[in-house]
């Protein structure tokens, strides 16, 4: 490489003449002269100082090799002059060679008189410009190099726009099928250029799909004959066989230097929007298929429930009759039969509404070491009988209230705990739920699910989350279910925010765990009153009536942390023999209890004892969370209710407030805590007879009469009227096993039942109202509107009469 004047930019205000031209395509011009010539060279210089072109930098090489290593050292060189004959290359492979190293450099090829055709040839390949040295002029070398750099520019813009686009352009001789196409078809195949010829017609066809080739020689036929073709789908061959799908037309055009037709085109990849295409033909035929599963499964488990809970409640009723010791063997088997069905179709259920989006969780007030008591009570048992221990274990820091849906918590531990008792023989089975963490008002839970039974194998650990999935470790076939219980756990889980995580070792044991997140029932500040550090309650003296064991020990638990001197009582017999020996501050007492109820027990010391007893006030605890259950307790002369599980908060403040104030100022408000309305209605399935029904309290209409008797009279006439229809329509519901319509005809019947004092009915028509509408307890429905049925014909002769002493 040989240096020459290297100019440097002139500036401003300069001694040398210059014109500052505006120019929108370039303020700066730097050129590298490729020229063997040393007198070619100097005159190039010489016109370039008088051109216009400022300011310029020029540099020289002498050979095809210097000025390839200038370019690949320089990335500010803009634009080159390119002498065809240097010592170490000859003519167009000069060109050629330097265009495919530096194809982003304009070039001006310089030719002498003789080979100006050389020029043109490369101009046809890519070269910007051609100049013929022995006419150079300075403003011929200006415009030249002007137009170059402006030149490539925009064709680089439009090659990019194209190669983004992946668009290879050709032209076609009709007349010797020959074609020449543009770099980008290479691309387009993975070919190289350099050894992939495709300059015939035939040479192309080799690389599109035979089915589509006559749609190539139809869009070439169509554009000779009509000018220009419709766009033709094609599917051409990538080197590694993959299919490139493209788009191929063309047009015809008259080429005058050749004076003939030639034709040229455009072949478009369209790889990626068809394949963008059938994802989204996939994705959507992914979505019906799983909406059309889902609808099938909803409604086919819906049809198969329908008829199997005629089939448990007959079993039922057949195996309450006398049967033989072998009938009752099979009925027994039936019954059971039908119960692990009915539990299949509600696991397709759920998980169908689950992944329907249709499960929602609700947020209320609940103590995780309770609801963890509640399923060891309903588990405990059946390890048991398989010989297992169960264990439980839960952090002491997790006795506060949380918020939160303890009905799904049971839900997933329930399933994870069956599937322990289920897969293990020997040993135990149990759960512990430790804090993870605690950050202000939200507490992280960890629950881990752990037996000692026959473990999963490592290869099934991934997928027996998936539905139907099962693992194949199972000794015993009889016990495999659906497949779907940890997939609705996982599920279930995953919805509340968690993850659920699997370790197992066969004959080792499995443990399952996930964590929640809760919110904190109350503050910090309420927790320290409620934990008794400064408890209101010091010293009074309570009395419980309560039956349960369990809401005896919990209920002592959180009284006697408050200070409060607890005595109890375990129905409302005992609760009248202890207020008569003793004086409480308040009584809080249980509805449903043995030997004499709570209501009953509230009207027997409010009648019958001695007026500073007789007003002490008395706080029912009731399951029945519903509205009516508040008049219920106001008839009865309760004070005020609170609705299990019990609200720890609403407790305490209802306990503070009745045991500071005399009795007869409280009014029952029910409107403390927001639990009592919002509570689920748990109901307790019966089989138990109802006693018959022998007196009428009209006092409850009486009430709302204001004790007018005509008001009365036209009640009860009104009800020996419509009765029989509503009776009639709840039946016509029951036999079609129509739950909405039995729903709306319980309401309806439910107030009649409400007004006339018929307690229990009214109670067995809202229980039948809320389970069609939970869809629970399905075999218990024909039960109650039996129940109903009877009761009602025995109100009707007793009502008879208290019309006729009206
Ligand atoms: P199902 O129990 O109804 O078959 P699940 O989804 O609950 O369905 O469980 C899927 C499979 O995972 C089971 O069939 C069983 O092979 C395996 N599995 C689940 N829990 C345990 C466990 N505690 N011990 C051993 N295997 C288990």
């Amino acid at each position: 490489m040989m240096p020459f004047h290297p100019y440097g930019s002139f500036p401003p205000g300069s001694p040398v003449k210059t014109k500052a031209r505006k120019s929108s395509v370039t303020t700066f011009f730097n050129i590298l002269l490729i020229e063997d010539e040393a007198e070619d060279a100097r005159q190039i210089e010489e016109q370039l100082r008088k051109s216009q072109l400022r300011p310029f930098h020029l540099q020289r090489a002498a050979s095809l090799g210097d000025g390839i290593k200038i370019l690949k050292d320089s990335t500010e060189i803009n634009v080159v002059l390119l002498d065809l004959f240097l010592p170490d290359s000859h003519g167009m492979k000069t060109f050629f060679e330097l265009h495919k190293l530096f194809p982003q450099i304009p070039i001006i090829v310089l030719t002498g008189l003789m080979d100006i055709n050389m020029g043109l040839q490369a101009v046809e390949n890519g070269a910007q410009n051609f100049l013929e040295k022995t006419h150079l002029n300075e403003h011929l070398l200006d415009s030249s190099i002007r137009f170059a750099i402006a030149r490539h520019k925009k064709t680089a813009t439009l090659e990019q726009a194209i190669s983004s686009a992946k668009i290879a352009t050709f032209e076609y001789d009709p007349g010797s099928s020959h074609m020449k196409w543009s770099s980008a078809i290479h691309k387009m195949l993975g070919t190289d250029e350099a050894e992939t010829v495709l300059s015939h017609l035939n040479e192309f066809m080799v690389w599109v799909n035979e089915e589509d080739q006559s749609k190539v020689d139809h869009a070439l036929t169509e554009a000779i004959q009509a000018g220009y073709s419709s766009a033709q789908y094609i599917r051409l061959r990538h080197k590694d066989n993959q299919p490139v799908f493209a788009s191929f037309r063309a047009e015809a055009e008259f080429d005058p230097f050749r004076e003939q037709q030639v034709v040229v085109g455009l072949l478009q990849d369209m790889t990626d929007m068809q394949r963008m295409k059938s994802l989204i033909q996939e994705k959507e035929l992914a979505d019906r298929t799983a909406k059309l599963r889902q609808d099938f499964l909803a409604r086919t488990s819906h049809e198969i429930r329908t008829p199997l809970n005629p089939i448990l409640v007959l079993t039922k009723l057949l195996l309450a009759s006398p049967v033989s010791d072998q009938q009752k063997e099979y009925l027994e088997a039936i019954n059971s039969a039908g119960k692990t069905l009915l539990a299949v179709v509600n696991d397709i259920l759920d998980l169908s509404k689950i992944e329907a989006g249709k499960i929602e969780f609700i947020e209320e007030p609940f103590s995780i070491p309770r609801a963890m008591q509640q399923i060891e009570d309903m588990m405990s048992s059946s390890a048991a009988e398989k010989g297992l221990s169960f264990l439980m274990d839960i952090d002491e820091s997790l006795s506060q209230m949380i918020l939160g849906d303890s009905v799904r918590l049971s839900q997933i531990l329930l399933n994870l705990l069956s599937n322990g008792i289920k897969f293990t023989e020997k040993g135990h089975v149990g759960m512990y739920a430790r804090q993870e963490s605690r950050q202000g008002n939200t507490v992280k839970v960890r629950f881990t699910v752990f037996d000692s039974g026959i473990g999963i194998p490592a290869s099934n650990l991934r997928s027996i989350f998936d539905s139907f999935n099962q693992a194949e470790n199972s000794h015993d076939k009889r016990q495999l279910g659906t497949g779907l219980g940890l997939t609705i756990v996982k599920r279930l889980v995953q919805l509340q925010g968690g993850d659920v995580e699997v370790e197992s070792e066969v004959n080792v044991g499995s443990k399952f765990s996930f964590t929640l997140e809760y919110k904190l029932a109350y503050t910090e500040e309420e927790a320290k009153q409620l934990s008794g550090v400064s408890s209101e309650l010091n010293g009074k003296k309570i009395l419980l009536a309560e039956d349960n064991p369990l809401n005896q020990l919990v209920t002592k638990k959180l009284l006697t942390d408050w200070g409060v001197e607890l005595d109890i009582a375990s129905h409302g017999k005992e609760a009248i023999e202890k207020l008569q020996r003793e004086t409480y501050d308040l009584i809080l007492m249980d509805i449903q209890m043995p030997v004499m109820d709570g209501l009953e027990a509230t009207r027997v010391i409010r009648k019958h004892f001695p007026a500073h007893k007789a007003k002490i006030p008395i706080i029912a605890m009731t399951a029945n969370a519903i509205s009516g259950a508040d008049n219920e307790c106001t008839r009865a002369g309760m004070t005020d209710y609170v609705s299990k599980p019990i609200e720890i908060t609403t407790l305490y403040h209802k306990l503070v407030r009745y045991s500071a104030k005399q009795p007869e100022q409280e009014k029952p408000t029910g409107q403390e805590g927001t639990i009592e309305s919002d509570a689920p209605v748990t109901i307790v399935p019966s089989f138990e007879p109802m006693a018959k029904i022998t007196h009428i309290d009209l006092s409850y209409l009486r009430e709302v009469s204001n004790g007018d008797a005509s008001i009365m009279k036209m009640a009860i006439e009104k009800y020996l009227e419509t009765t029989p229809g509503y009776l009639e329509n709840l039946h016509i519901q029951l036999r079609g096993l129509n739950y909405d319509g039995l729903r709306k005809a319980a309401h309806k019947l439910k107030s009649s039942l409400q007004f006339m004092g018929l307690n229990d009915l009214y109670h067995l028509a809202l229980m039948v109202e809320t389970s069609c509408k939970a869809e629970q307890n399905m075999e218990q429905l024909p039960i109650w509107v039996g129940q109903i049925t009877e009761g009602i014909s025995d109100s009707y002769p007793l009502l008879q009469s208290e019309l006729e002493s009206l």
